[in-house]
């Protein structure tokens, strides 16, 4: 769908037990405003880059795995919390990292919005990306 640039992404938790490397450009980045999202990570608005399981893996501790709704797995550090990844059911062959605990955040620009109708009226967004009111692709109809 969409190319970023660089091939390999590293990152880790807050205390530094888990780390993770990816060893493909993401297959697309977005800001996710959903309330699970914001719950999950404690923060007004997440942003996620979605790589192919195959080019990403955890090292060192692995990490903790929660259900947080059917289909839908979040990985965190058991030691530290800091939230790490979100697996679906409706992306088997994708893995969903937050990209706040990358090195490089500033190599993983998210391009689209998703989930605006759940976002916080206070947070004033004002970049020019397209905004999705629910998952990628559907429609606003507001
Ligand atoms: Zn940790
Ligand atoms: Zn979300």
């Amino acid at each position: 769908m969409m190319h970023m640039s660089g091939t390999e992404h590293t990152g880790h938790c807050l205390c530094g037990a888990v780390r993770y490397r990816a060893t493909a450009a993401p297959r697309w980045t977005s800001y996710c405003h959903c309330a699970d999202c914001r719950r999950a990570t404690g923060a007004p608005v997440t942003a996620y880059a979605g790589f192919a399981r195959d080019a990403f893996r955890f090292e060192g501790l692995p990490p903790a795995r929660f259900q947080s709704s059917p289909g839908v797995v979040r990985c965190f550090c058991s030691i530290c919390g800091t939230p790490l990844t979100y697996e679906g059911e409706r992306w088997p062959d994708e893995i969903h990292l937050l990209v706040g605990s990358a090195d490089r955040p500033e190599d993983l620009a998210p391009q689209l919005h998703v989930y605006t109708r759940d976002g916080i009226p206070w947070l004033a967004i004002a970049d020019n990306l397209p905004r999705y009111p629910g998952t990628f692709g559907e429609k606003d109809v507001s």
